[in-house]
């Protein structure tokens, strides 16, 4: 389990299943620290309410409740769906390449793409899922452009427990990764409250490749929020 984790879904995703007090309830019950729910932006269908990120604090005493999106590009030149008004308001940022863009544009335009995002825009904070076969990335490039804005990639534990990609690719993200120097963040992408925490089988590919835990970001708690808190000028936060 980790004790933080940075990105599920609620009901307010048309993927999820659950409400914030549910997944919230489950991260308590398993002991961690803080759960960060990532609805999807609007061009992925997700119904972000201003009461969510203007109203709703720390509802359930023993867990911190981390609020986020789970962005998408929107075009290919570096915009995305992130609605800028709420920015101030949240924890922390993903960005991912979605069916919002075709699925046809080869691992070099979808590495611009990506770049193109985090260069536009520097509250993204993690690429989730870098590893998804309909969307093939150029892993070095993407970690280097990634390591030299403090973006960190996402060991995405749902692709591997799902079986949605092969062991190799996420092996290969890692040592891309380690090659340059690129902070990782291992998250569940949790749709139902099962998932909520689930870090098997993203810790047994970081063991496969023997990945160095100082590039780690969420292994402890207070690493994981001193990442939250390091990133925060980026919305607009005074730290
Ligand atoms: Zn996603
Ligand atoms: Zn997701």
């Amino acid at each position: 389990m980790i004790p933080v984790d940075f990105h599920c879904h609620s009901f307010l995703s048309n993927c999820g299943l659950h409400s914030h007090l549910e997944l919230l309830t489950r991260a308590r019950e398993l002991g961690m620290a803080a759960l960060a729910i990532t609805d999807h932006g609007t061009d992925g269908g997700g119904r972000l309410t201003g009461g969510f990120f203007q109203r709703l604090h720390d509802p359930l005493p023993g867990i911190r409740l981390l609020k986020g999106i789970e962005a998408n590009p929107r075009g290919l030149e570096g915009d995305s769906d992130l609605p800028l008004h709420h920015l101030p308001r949240m924890d922390i940022v993903l960005f991912g390449l979605h069916g919002t863009i075709p699925r046809d544009l080869g691992a070099e335009r979808n590495t611009a793409i990506v770049i193109a995002a985090i260069t536009a825009q520097p509250a993204i904070d993690i690429i989730a899922h870098p590893t998804a076969v309909e969307f093939p990335l150029d892993f070095l490039t993407l970690a280097r452009a990634a390591a030299a804005r403090g973006v960190a990639l996402e060991v995405n534990n749902s692709k591997l427990h799902l079986q949605r990609i092969p062991e190799a690719m996420m092996h290969d993200m890692l040592r891309a990764c380690m090659a340059a120097e690129c902070r990782v963040v291992i998250n569940s992408d949790a749709h139902m409250i099962n998932e909520v925490g689930r870090d098997i089988e993203a810790r047994q590919a970081l063991a496969a490749v023997d990945f160095p835990p100082e590039l780690i970001i969420n292994d402890q708690a207070e690493r994981a929020l001193a990442f939250v808190a390091e990133r925060r000028a980026n919305k607009g936060i005074a730290p």
